[in-house]
């Protein structure tokens, strides 16, 4: 073996020392358009008011379900999904927990899915989460009544797990239909899994607040914290409160007065 055999044997050695037992085979570079980076969701650059103006984005991919049912108005779509059957979810629910609130509501609220409390009343965000909820709404200057209030599943996940992607996809055209016949000008996703089914991103939420997205002409998009995510980490309360805000300066909404 010449001089270079020999480095090449303690070039080996060396590797085998630090645990390199064997090394990847070349890779055959290929010609390939790099791929377009994923849209950055632009955050809100802040005022000095602390109201942020907007960044608008486009949907990515095809929001819609298959076959897009339409309904002649709320209580129709309701009365069809209260028999609905098509998950497993419809084996364990005590209720359908369609949502509600006003049928013209300006503002929509859409959370993950049903728990204990909503699946025994058949309402959405009753228990200690809607109870903040509430109070958010509160201090956006509205009453309840006048938002309208749904959730991605219609049904109680067992032990409230999180919602599974074909369980999202069977409950699509409810709340498509909800969201078409209600044409709120705006959506409050509430949550990352209330984000990423119905805005079809799957990213982080840091990623995802902080932005104004588009779910059709009509309706726009905003993502902030669960408040079951917020009775658990109090100081979230307050990135909510900014993007309620937001929302407020859109909708022209004033807080109440004390
Ligand atoms: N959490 C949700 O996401 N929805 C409800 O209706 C209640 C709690």
């Amino acid at each position: 073996m010449g001089n270079g055999g020999s480095l090449l044997a303690e070039q080996l050695a060396l590797w085998a020392r630090v645990g390199l037992v064997y090394l990847p085979r070349p890779v055959k570079a290929v010609e390939a358009e790099a791929p377009e980076p994923a849209a950055e969701p632009e955050k809100f650059p802040k005022s000095d008011d602390g109201v942020t103006p907007l960044t608008v984005l486009p949907p990515e991919g095809d929001l819609f379900s298959e076959g897009t049912r339409t309904w002649a108005d709320l209580a129709a779509c309701q009365a069809d999904a209260a028999g609905c059957a098509k998950c497993e979810l419809s084996r364990t629910r005590l209720s359908v927990v369609f949502g509600e609130g006003a049928p013209d509501a300006r503002l929509m609220f859409i959370g993950e899915a049903p728990g204990a409390d909503e699946d025994a009343q058949g309402r959405p965000f009753v228990g200690r989460a809607g109870k903040l909820l509430d109070k958010m709404i509160a201090a956006m200057g509205l009453a309840r009544g006048e938002v309208y209030i749904a959730n991605i599943l219609k049904c109680r996940p067992p032990g409230n797990r999180d919602p599974l992607p074909a369980e999202a996809a069977a409950c699509r055209p409810y709340l498509e239909a909800q969201i078409n016949l209600i044409a709120p000008e705006f959506i409050c996703c509430l949550g990352r899994h209330a984000a990423i089914r119905l805005l079809g991103r799957e990213e982080p939420i840091s990623r995802l607040r902080g932005a104004i997205h588009r779910y059709n002409e009509r309706t726009r998009v905003i993502v902030t914290y669960h408040p079951a995510y917020c009775l658990r980490n109090p100081d979230s309360k307050r990135d909510v409160w900014q993007d309620l805000q937001v929302v407020m300066g859109e909708l022209g909404l004033e807080p109440p007065r004390r």
